[in-house]
């Protein structure tokens, strides 16, 4: 059975065809109405999806935001304006005519992840450090989703009372500060207005202030780590996204996750999957649910 994976985010859509043995076949990219209004998502979503349906058997959706009875709400309305709730199973099972689900593209990526691993691990929580920071819990051997879609959004937890306000609308979330956003909004001086990427380059050439904001973003997101292992005792805590994959990320978090008492300590991975994982982690939760 093939699958017509959607992978909907705050800048782009994705869909692809991914057959039985989780291999992408064929692969399409649109960048995410400029508008982000309910007809103008309705029209790209037709556009993506017209050249792949007839070829599939059912589809899978993962997408930016809170998904409930397969409606998308926007947690952060900074990614996906005026989508507040947009009803995505029936719009693209009217599109397709295929059965079709929709999950989280964080909670979708932690369960792609999660069949990625070589060791047998019950336990694991799955984060990614982007343009925002998501994330997907896995606990004995299930995906975490909530009655209503929220497990796992761990980028709203509280990192700093002090800290910035987020686009969700707490003050002083993880993702306010450690996401690619966080990280550009608090730069100044030379460093103003650049975006994440351009500060981590300035910081591999020595730019003092570029190292500390790197440096606060992995301190956050250790601190993060620490009260994850403390709630889920994963065994493990896989790390992706644009940010958390760039170079000495992940050593950096090490390092500041090794000055937490041992306890509160777990195990750190790069993520297995860049680009595709929500697409594959939507369409293995299809193959469970849609047979
Ligand atoms: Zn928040």
């Amino acid at each position: 059975m093939t699958t017509l994976a959607i992978d909907i985010g705050g800048t782009k859509l994705a869909a692809a065809l991914i057959d039985k043995e989780m291999y992408v076949i064929d692969r399409y990219e649109l960048a995410t109405p400029a508008s982000k209004t309910q007809d103008a998502l309705q029209i790209c979503l037709a556009e993506l999806v017209a050249p792949l349906a007839a070829r599939a058997q059912r589809v899978a959706i993962a997408s930016t935001g809170i998904i409930q009875d397969g409606a998308l709400n926007a947690i952060n309305p900074e990614n996906l304006g005026g989508l507040a709730h947009f009803p995505l199973v029936e719009v693209v099972t009217r599109l397709t005519r295929l059965p079709c689900i929709a999950v989280n593209d964080a909670q979708a990526a932690a369960w792609a992840e999660y069949h990625a691993l070589r060791e047998e691990i019950g336990d694991m929580v799955f984060l990614t450090v982007s343009t925002g920071v998501g994330g997907g819990i896995i606990s004995d051997g299930r995906l975490l989703v909530g009655t209503g879609g929220l497990a796992g959004h761990l980028g709203h937890t509280l990192a700093d009372p002090n800290g910035p306000r987020c686009g969700c609308g707490r003050i002083g979330c993880v993702e306010a500060i450690a996401s690619g956003r966080g990280i550009a909004a608090a730069a100044k001086d030379d460093l103003s207005g650049c975006d994440a990427k351009t500060i981590f380059f300035r910081a591999q050439q020595g730019h003092p202030q570029a190292i500390a904001l790197k440096q606060r973003s992995a301190q956050t997101l250790a601190r993060l780590i620490a009260d994850i292992k403390a709630s889920t005792d994963c065994q493990c805590v896989v790390i992706g996204g644009s940010v958390g994959l760039s170079e000495g990320y992940l050593d950096l978090v090490s390092t500041f996750l090794s000055g937490e008492p041992k306890t509160y300590r777990t195990q750190l991975l790069a993520a297995r999957y860049k680009h595709n994982a929500g697409l594959l982690g939507a369409a293995l939760l299809a193959q469970e649910v849609i047979s």
